[in-house]
């Protein structure tokens, strides 16, 4: 993200400060097929931040998002019951970069049904909610 589309409205400090840490992390992109570099940043609810990027398979279906190598790092590094308080994403394309279907579907076994998610749209930074993101996860305890 550079400073030309950064939202004339403020953000939430504690989201911008999330953000900047999902843009350090999209340096660290591995997209020589796409080009399209992305970084996520997580913060748990024990306040830490984790990030992830995406990184990219000549395969393609084998490439992973910077939600979900986040989401993987964070179990990895604080244990299976971590529980995610926000989530920030961001790419160094310009581009609008929504979490995919697949990153909402397993963000929500981990994520607060209220915990704000930020990311590029096409007009610009949005927040909302994860259970707008998703409002329907596949849970086995839906009826
Ligand atoms: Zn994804």
């Amino acid at each position: 993200m550079t400073p030309e589309n950064t939202p004339a409205p403020a953000i939430d400090p504690t989201l911008a400060e999330l953000l900047a840490s999902a843009e350090q992390a999209a340096q660290h992109s591995y997209s020589p097929y796409s080009g399209f570099r992305v970084g996520a940043a997580l913060r748990l609810a024990t306040g830490e931040i984790v990030t992830g990027t995406n990184v990219e398979n000549v395969s393609y279906g084998l490439t992973i998002c910077a939600e979900r190598a986040a989401l993987v790092r964070a179990v990895a590094q604080f244990g299976p019951a971590v529980r995610i308080a926000a989530v920030a994403v961001a790419n160094l394309n310009n581009s609008p970069s929504p979490p995919c279907g697949a990153c909402r579907q397993v963000l929500a076994e981990f994520i607060s049904p209220d915990a704000p998610v930020l990311f590029p749209a096409a007009d610009g930074l949005r927040s909302m909610p994860f259970s707008d993101l998703l409002p329907l996860a596949f849970d086995m305890k839906l009826k």
